[in-house]
C-alpha cells in the first residue's frame, strides 16, 4: 500500500525496476570466465571445507553429461537444502581450466525464470511478487483494455496491451521482453502526442496581414549590425506566416545571445505596419522593462511603445489607449492577457522565453478569444529531430549561428575552499572597467549556505561596496528596476542576485558570471545564467562554485558551450516535462521512452494521430 498498490490492476501496472538475466549456457570453453547459468543435477555430497582463512562448500554437478566442480562461499545453508540428484539452476562465474563454477546464486527449478524481474518492494521477495502476478494472469484477475488504435498496432507490429503487460512481468525470453518494452514506448509516445495535439486548435482564418515592406526595410536600415543568415531566415519565416490567410504560431528557438529579440522586433513592426497592435510578453518585469527600453529606442519615430506592469502609475491611461488603438506595441508580463486588458485590434502576440510560461499559454489566449498570431521565443533549444516530433516542422525557426563577435564563455568549476580565486577574478573584472554577476540560490542564510546576506558580507570584505549592488525578490519592483538601471549604467559594478536575472537580461559590458552553490541549479538554468555574459566581443568567464563533490552536470557545462547540445543532456537527466514546460499539462515522466533516443517513435506517433484524426495543426 505504501507504493499505492491496492488491487490486482495496481500490481500489474507496477513495472519491474529492472531485470536480472540468467544467461543459460553450457559450461564449456566458450563460457570461460563468464557469468553463466547452468541447469544441472547435484552429483555428489556437499562438503564443508574449512581452512584457517576461509570456509566454503564444495560439490559436483552434472551439466550436459559433464561433471563440474562448484564452490560456494558464505552459503552454508545449502548444506541443509541440497541433496544428491536434486535438479537446480546455478548462476556463477565459470573457469574452464579447472572446470569450476563459483556460485553466486542458486535457483530451484520451480522458481526459475530466465529473465527475473526485480521489483524492489520492501519486505516482499521478487519471487513472491512474480508468483502473485502469474496467479493474476493465470486466473484472469486483471482487466486490461487496449488503448492504441488497431491500425497502429498492426502497422508497427506491436504486442497488444494484455500481452505487453504479461511479458513485462513474465517474459520467458528476451524477444518477448523487448516486444513488451517496444509496445510501451509506442504507447507512451502516442498518449503524449495525443495530449499535445489536443491542445492544438482548429485552423482560424483571418485576412493576410497587409504589411508595408518599405517601412519594414526602413526600420531594418536603422539597425547597426547585419543580421546573421539564421536571423534573416527567421524573419522571412515570420513574414511568410503573415501572408497566409489563417492564424499561425511559430516557435523561434535559439541559444542565449543568438539574437532572437531583433528578429521578433522586425516581425512586430511588420504587424504594426499592417495597422495591427502587438503584445510582447516577458516572464519577469525586469525583462519587460529592458525590452521596453530597447524597443522604445528601436521604434523611435516608427511606432508607439508602452509598458504595462503591475505597479505602473498611469495604468488607466494605458488601458484606454490600448482600447482605442493609440498604442502599437504593449510590453509586459502575463498580466497582459488578464481580463481587464482590452485591445483595439490585437494582431500578434510575442512570448519571450516561452519555456518559462509553459505550453498552455496559447490555450489561455484562445480562451480569452484573443485570436492573434503567436510567436514564441525560446532559449531552451531542443534538437531539431526532437523539435519536429513535437511541433510542425514548418513552424520552427532555428537560430543556430551566433553574432560573429561572440566568443565561447570560459567556464570553470571551483571548489568552495578556493573561493579566493573568485575574489581575484572579481577585482580583475572591475579593474578592466567591466561588470560581473554573482548569483546565489537564496536571499537569507536560513535557506542556503550561500545567500545574498553572507555573500554580500564576504564580497565587501575585499571589494569596495560602492561597486556592489544587490538584487532579489524582496526588493520592491521599483527598487529592482532602479538597481538594474544603476548596474547597467555604471562603468564597473557587481550585481549580486538571485536567479531573477536568469532570463533575458542583456548588459553588454558584463563579462564575469559567478554562481555560488552551482550544484543547486539545473543544467539549463546554469546555461541561461552563463548566457548573461559573453554577449558582446569581450572575453567572458563563468565560475561555478561547488563543494568538493562535483556533480556530473557541472562537468558537462564546463566542457559544453552550445545550448543545443546541452539540452540533449538535460532531456536525459531531467525528462521533457521540466525542460519544455509541459509540467503544467500533467505530463507523466516516461518509464520506457527515452526522449532523445526515441524521437523517431514520437515523430511517427505524431504523424499517425494527425492522419488518423485529420487534425489540422498550424
Ligand atoms: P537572445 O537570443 O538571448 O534573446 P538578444 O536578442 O538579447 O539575445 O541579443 C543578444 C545581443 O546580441 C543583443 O545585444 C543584440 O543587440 C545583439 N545582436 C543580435 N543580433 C546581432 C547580429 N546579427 N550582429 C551583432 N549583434 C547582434
Ligand atoms: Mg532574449
Amino acid at each position: 500500500n505504501k507504493l499505492n498498490i491496492y488491487s490486482t490492476n495496481d500490481l500489474v501496472e507496477f513495472f519491474p525496476r529492472k531485470y536480472e538475466f540468467f544467461n543459460l549456457k553450457k559450461a564449456n570453453h566458450k563460457a570461460n570466465n563468464q557469468t553463466i547459468t547452468i541447469k544441472a543435477i547435484i552429483n555428489s555430497k556437499l562438503e564443508l571445507i574449512k581452512s584457517n582463512k576461509t570456509e566454503y562448500i564444495k560439490f559436483q554437478v552434472l551439466n550436459n553429461e559433464k561433471i563440474i566442480n562448484v564452490i560456494a562461499f558464505n552459503q552454508n545453508y545449502l548444506l541443509h537444502v541440497l541433496k544428491q540428484n536434486d535438479k537446480v539452476y546455478l548462476k556463477g562465474k565459470y573457469t574452464y581450466y579447472n572446470n569450476q563454477l563459483i556460485l553466486n546464486k542458486l535457483i530451484m527449478p520451480n522458481n526459475f525464470m530466465p529473465i527475473k524481474p526485480i521489483y524492489n518492494i520492501e519486505n516482499i521477495s521478487d519471487t513472491n511478487i512474480t508468483n502473485i502476478i502469474s496467479n493474476i494472469f493465470n486466473n484472469k484477475l486483471v482487466n486490461i483494455n487496449e488503448i492504441l488504435p488497431e491500425n497502429i498496432i498492426t502497422k508497427y507490429n506491436l504486442l497488444n496491451r494484455y500481452d505487453a503487460f504479461y511479458n513485462i512481468h513474465l517474459a520467458q525470453n528476451i524477444n518477448n521482453l523487448n516486444a513488451a518494452i517496444k509496445r510501451f514506448k509506442y504507447e507512451e509516445a502516442y498518449l503524449f502526442q495525443k495530449q499535445l495535439l489536443n491542445n492544438v486548435d482548429k485552423k482560424v482564418y483571418r485576412k493576410p496581414k497587409n504589411y508595408n515592406l518599405k517601412l519594414v526595410k526602413k526600420l531594418i536600415d536603422t539597425i547597426n549590425f547585419e543580421l546573421t543568415n539564421d536571423q534573416k531566415k527567421a524573419v522571412n519565416d515570420i513574414f511568410s506566416d503573415f501572408k497566409q490567410n489563417y492564424i499561425s504560431y511559430r516557435l523561434i528557438q535559439g541559444d542565449v545571445g543568438s539574437g532572437k529579440t531583433i528578429v521578433a522586433a522586425i516581425g512586430i513592426y511588420g504587424a504594426i505596419t499592417a495597422k495591427e497592435q502587438v503584445a510582447l510578453m516577458a516572464p519577469t518585469e525586469l525583462l519587460a522593462k529592458q525590452h521596453y527600453n530597447d524597443f522604445n529606442k528601436l521604434f523611435k519615430g516608427f511606432a508607439n511603445v508602452e509598458l504595462l506592469t503591475s505597479d505602473i502609475k498611469n495604468k488607466n491611461e494605458i488601458l484606454s489607449n490600448l482600447k482605442t488603438g493609440k498604442i502599437d506595441l504593449i510590453i509586459g508580463t502575463h498580466a497582459l492577457i488578464q481580463d481587464n486588458v482590452e485591445f483595439h485590434n490585437l494582431g500578434l502576440i510575442v512570448i519571450d522565453e516561452q519555456h518559462k510560461f509553459g505550453v498552455n499559454t496559447r490555450k489561455n489566449l484562445i480562451n480569452k478569444s484573443l485570436n492573434a498570431d503567436l510567436i514564441y521565443l525560446t532559449a531552451t533549444p531542443i534538437p531539431r529531430t526532437l523539435a519536429i516530433s513535437l511541433f510542425n516542422e514548418a513552424k520552427i525557426s532555428t537560430i543556430k549561428s551566433k553574432p560573429q563577435y561572440q566568443k565561447p564563455v570560459y567556464t570553470k568549476v571551483i571548489l568552495d575552499k578556493d573561493i579566493n580565486i573568485i575574489i581575484e577574478e572579481l577585482k580583475k573584472c572591475l579593474n578592466l572597467n567591466q561588470k560581473a554577476y554573482v548569483v546565489v540560490p537564496a536571499i537569507e542564510s536560513t535557506h542556503a549556505k550561500y545567500n545574498i546576506e553572507n555573500v554580500y558580507e564576504l564580497l565587501s570584505k575585499h571589494i569596495d561596496n560602492k561597486y556592489i549592488y544587490a538584487m532579489h525578490g524582496k526588493l520592491k519592483k521599483e527598487e529592482q528596476q532602479i538597481v538594474m538601471e544603476q548596474f547597467s549604467l555604471s562603468s564597473k559594478a557587481i550585481l549580486l542576485a538571485t536567479t531573477m536575472i536568469e532570463v533575458g537580461i542583456n548588459v553588454k559590458s558584463a563579462t564575469l558570471m559567478v554562481i555560488f552553490s552551482a550544484d543547486y541549479f539545473g543544467l539549463s538554468q546554469l546555461h541561461q545564467l552563463r548566457g548573461r555574459v559573453g554577449r558582446y566581443n569581450l572575453e567572458s568567464k563563468c565560475f561555478l562554485i561547488t563543494q568538493d563533490e562535483i556533480p556530473e552536470r557541472l562537468k558537462i557545462i564546463e566542457k559544453e558551450n552550445d545550448g543545443f547540445n546541452l539540452s540533449k543532456y538535460d532531456l536525459k537527466l531531467r525528462g521533457p516535462g521540466n525542460l519544455l514546460g509541459f509540467e503544467q499539462t500533467g505530463m507523466p515522466n516516461f518509464k520506457f521512452l527515452d526522449f532523445v533516443d526515441d524521437y523517431e517513435i514520437l515523430y511517427t506517433m505524431r504523424k499517425e494521430i494527425i492522419s488518423n484524426n485529420k487534425i489540422w495543426y498550424n
